[in-house]
């Protein structure tokens, strides 16, 4: 590819709304244009991008025996009642109607449409296993779209579905599965984690989200020092800890005025307690009525613990008439002590320490001195609060640590939750009828991309790994008015082209800084620049992008030097 025939629009300013490294720089590369909120255009240089990481998820999904297809992006409204999803799955989901008066939506997953077909096509056992996929565009009308393509409203997504005929074979697939998402993003050239995570609106028993680590990531990965245990924070499960309680040396409680001190941070301060010592109680309003979860001052409540403990898809904070109403006393002053008819849901945490601060359900009025289960009743206690670092691993014991990472493919087990509330069905060998049992596997294309780019950047631009760059090597003569320099670069251009090397070259005629600056900015590995030295002494300058190293090479060295290169980094 000749520079001069190829678009490429690099831009010298950070788009004003790109909060984040890799949506500035896909932007500023060239890559993408945004259309309107998160939905965006994609120019020849993303494409390229988009192309090469399609084309290593697509080899590794036919080795792992998936069939591609493509599903319809408009979806009918019939199946999505038929799975309880039209309602259930909330304004993320675009409904329309067409001339007809008949709804449809705009698929944002795609369960429904697949086991509709599988239940329409496949009717025995001996046509299972079966694992479909499609690399295709979804939407989500996300009530935040941000950083680019990483969150989106319109983005292309790689869904694959399986069918089983039993649990054991379901696993087989799940495995399968999870073994080419390594291979996948290990050739995509990503540090990643595959971590356990919570099943969220998709539903289903048990799942996996593929992180690329990044300190930008909108997600916590909580993962154990010792072992390999990693999961989301929403999930992360805290081991069994140390509980010591010494009632002997217990103070009395009492009583405190706290004129306007609600928060944590306020209380403690005025108190002159750590916020350790407080009892944050939140009251939620939930399927079996309102509930008290009660952490540690100092810790946070997990809403997924909670939603899993209560066995329910939705609970919410009380507003503050409905604290009011329960509490007789405004938000920031509500405590255990008292609150009746109330689930009372205590953190583990809790059952040590017996000198802690509550709300006194009272304006302006807190509690010292306070002992859970002891001074006030608690009717469960469990692990109700996210992991942090430092909390003991649920399966080794050992310290657990956080950091942050972006999810970029995700694999559930369906089980049979939408082959039974579709009637999707086969025959097994004694003709018995069984609904298939499901799994379903994403990977988000551009927020890979993206993530890839989240993951190796630097301040001049892009670093692509080589499986997914743009072209492999650029070639810069520094003059392009130089017809000797000129000469010398189309040889080496067509060399490369020969050797099967993705390669461009760069013709225009632009001060030899900005081209360096682009090729940088855009993440080519690798960089020859063909200068005087070429002309007077057959000297090449070869430049690696992920290292900045330069190597001087002859120009007859040149192209198989650049193979040794791209060869080194080739998974
Ligand atoms: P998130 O929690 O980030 O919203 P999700 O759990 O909704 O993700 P899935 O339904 O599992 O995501 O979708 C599979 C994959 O699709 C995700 O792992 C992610 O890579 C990608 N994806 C999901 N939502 C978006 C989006 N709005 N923009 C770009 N990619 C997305
Ligand atoms: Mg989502």
């Amino acid at each position: 590819m000749r520079y001069s025939q190829f678009l490429i629009t690099t831009l010298r300013d950070n788009p004003a709304e790109a909060e984040v490294m890799s949506h500035r720089l896909m932007v500023r590369s060239g890559m993408i244009r945004k259309l309107a909120a998160g939905i965006y255009s994609v120019l020849p240089l993303g494409q390229r991008v988009l192309h090469k990481t399609i084309s290593i998820i697509r080899e590794e999904m036919n080795r792992a025996g998936a069939l591609e297809i493509t599903l319809p992006i408009v979806q009918p409204a019939e199946l999505w009642l038929e799975s309880k999803r039209w309602n259930a799955y909330g304004k993320e989901l675009l409904r329309f109607k067409d001339r007809h008066d008949r709804n449809f939506c705009l698929g944002p997953t795609h369960e429904e449409v697949i086991t509709d077909l599988v239940r329409n096509t496949i009717s025995s056992y001996r046509q299972l296993p079966l694992n479909l996929y499609q690399i295709h565009t979804k939407f989500r009308d996300e009530i935040r779209p941000r950083f680019g393509v990483m969150r989106a409203r319109e983005f292309l997504m790689k869904d694959a579905y399986s069918f089983d005929r039993d649990e054991e074979n379901a696993e087989r697939s799940y495995q399968k599965m999870y073994q080419a998402y390594c291979a996948i993003f290990t050739r995509l050239g990503l540090t990643f984690r595959a971590v356990e995570a919570d099943t969220g609106p998709i539903g289903g028993s048990f799942s996996h989200e593929f992180m690329v680590l990044a300190e930008t990531g909108e997600d916590t990965i909580v993962s154990c020092t010792a072992c390999d245990y990693a999961a989301n924070l929403e999930k992360a499960e805290i081991g069994n800890e140390v509980f010591a309680r010494n009632t002997t040396s217990k103070k009395r409680m009492q009583r405190v005025h706290t004129p306007g001190k609600k928060t944590v941070e306020e209380v403690s301060r005025f108190l002159g307690v750590p916020p350790s010592t407080l009892i944050k109680t939140l009251i939620f309003e939930t399927p079996e009525g309102p509930i008290a979860a009660l952490v540690r001052g100092d810790h946070d409540v997990n809403e997924t613990k909670l939603k899993s403990i209560l066995k329910c898809a939705e609970i919410f904070l009380a507003d503050e008439d409905r604290i009011q109403e329960l509490t007789n006393a405004p938000r920031g002053f509500t405590g255990p002590l008292g609150l009746s008819g109330i689930r009372i849901i205590a953190d583990n945490a809790l059952r040590s320490g017996t000198d802690y601060v509550i709300g006194g359900n009272e304006q302006d009025v807190h509690i010292m001195h306070v002992c859970p289960d002891i001074d006030f009743h608690v009717d469960i206690f469990c692990d109700i609060r996210c992991a942090r670092d430092g909390d003991p691993c649920r399966r080794c014991g050992a310290r657990l640590k956080t950091s942050r990472g972006i999810e970029v493919g995700h694999i559930f087990k369906l089980g049979t939750k939408y082959s039974e509330a579709m009637h999707a069905t086969f025959l097994d060998e004694k003709g018995r009828e069984l609904p298939f049992v499901m799994g379903c596997y994403g990977i988000g294309v551009g927020r890979t991309v993206a993530a890839a780019i989240e993951q190796l950047h630097d301040e001049h631009g892009i670093i692509f790994p080589q499986s997914i760059a743009p072209f492999d090597l650029v070639i810069v003569p520094v003059n392009s008015k130089d017809a000797i320099q000129m000469r010398i670069a189309e040889d080496l251009y067509h060399e490369a082209q020969r050797a099967a090397i993705d390669v461009i070259l760069d013709d225009r005629d632009e001060r030899p800084g900005s081209k360096f600056a682009d090729a940088d900015l855009i993440g080519i590995p690798v960089r020859l620049t063909v200068g005087k030295y070429a002309v007077s002494d057959k000297s090449i300058d070869i430049k690696v992008r992920k290292t900045g190293a330069v190597h001087k090479v002859t120009v007859d060295n040149a192209i198989p030097f650049v193979i040794q290169q791209l060869n080194a980094e080739r998974l």
